[in-house]
């Protein structure tokens, strides 16, 4: 397999990238995500996106982050909107304004409740009911590209993956043109999560979700809520290691390495990476599959 692996690199494979931040509440999370933009962009990412607070709760917020990178940078922004807690009314309103200021990149989404993940969602009454229906709203709108989230552990509200995947297949032939995954760890559940939407005769892109882990305990309970399982060889590498920033660190990059680098060997040439607003391991993961900046050739090499 490494030898394989080792033939498409010399063959010089292309892999693209995207990077989601979120927006800054406050000084020194913004000093830290201009740093993370400034040190992302000159890898000529396909996309960057910014997270959008349900609820409409980072409006305001999402609105600067997506000025500041089509300000500081040439990457192409996406807007997240979430419809969860909002009227029509509303959530088209930000559509305009998002157009306004140039936006032609959406991620539509649902959005959880404001009592948080795994309250009962209820649609609001004058709302679009789920992504399916923002997806449908965006489209009819304008020459939009549309991204979904796509959860190859499926979502935790669904009964069962025929369902979850139903719901993708709606957001698709709605007019989304791309679905990036929840993040997980297990690549043959990825791939068996592909073959399940492409059986059902969803040909769009499924744009894995690589969550760099920062901080191996805030992880697990994040992946708790996302319903993303944490393997027992994923916590082995990172016991021990709470208090020793600089190894965690190491093995971090080391493990969302060897993910892709698997994903690449499945094929796999587009990657949405989680940044968590820190640049350090994004651009060193990008710097071990050949996605750098020196001439922006994204060449694997
Ligand atoms: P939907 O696609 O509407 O539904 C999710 C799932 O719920 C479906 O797949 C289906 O299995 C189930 N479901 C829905 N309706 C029904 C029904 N009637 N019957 C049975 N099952 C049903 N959240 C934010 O607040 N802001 C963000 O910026 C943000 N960005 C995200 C980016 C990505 C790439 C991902 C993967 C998630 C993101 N989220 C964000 C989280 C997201 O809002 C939550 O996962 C939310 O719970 C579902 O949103 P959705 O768009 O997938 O919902």
């Amino acid at each position: 397999m490494r030898y394989q692996f080792t033939r498409r690199h010399e063959a010089g494979q292309k892999l693209r990238v995207s990077f989601e931040f979120f927006p800054p509440n406050n000084d020194g999370m913004a000093e830290r995500l201009s740093h993370t933009i400034a040190r992302l962009a000159p890898l000529n990412p396909s996309f960057v996106s910014v997270t959008y607070g349900a609820g409409g709760s980072t409006r305001e917020r999402t609105a600067t982050t997506l000025r500041q990178i089509m300000r500081e940078t040439a990457m192409a922004p996406a807007a997240h909107l979430t419809c969860v807690d909002a009227d029509r009314e509303t959530v088209d309103g930000v559509v305009e304004e998002f157009a306004a200021m140039g936006i032609r990149r959406f991620v539509a989404l649902r959005g959880d409740p404001a009592e948080g993940v795994g309250a009962a969602y209820r649609p609001h009454p004058r709302g679009y009911t789920n992504s399916a229906e923002l997806v449908g709203a965006l489209a009819r709108r304008g020459d939009f590209d549309i991204s979904v989230a796509a959860y190859p552990e499926k979502h935790p509200e669904s009964f069962d993956f025929a369902t979850d995947i139903e719901m993708l297949k709606r957001k698709v032939d709605n007019g989304a043109t791309r679905a990036i995954t929840q993040f997980f760890f297990d690549n043959d559940v990825y791939e068996r999560y592909v073959e399940r939407v492409r059986r059902a005769g969803i040909y769009i892109p499924i744009v894995p979700g690589i969550l760099p882990v920062h901080n191996f305990t805030q992880m697990v309970r994040f992946a708790g809520r996302c319903g993303t399982h944490v393997p027992d060889w994923l916590a082995k590498r990172f016991q021990g290691l709470d208090n020793d920033p600089a190894t965690h660190q190491l093995v971090a990059v080391a493990v969302a390495a060897e993910q892709v680098l698997d994903l690449v060997e499945r094929g796999v040439e587009d990657f949405h990476f989680y940044t968590m607003n820190r640049a350090e391991l994004a651009f060193a993961i990008c710097h071990m599959i050949g996605v750098r900046a020196a001439d922006g050739v994204r060449a694997a090499a």
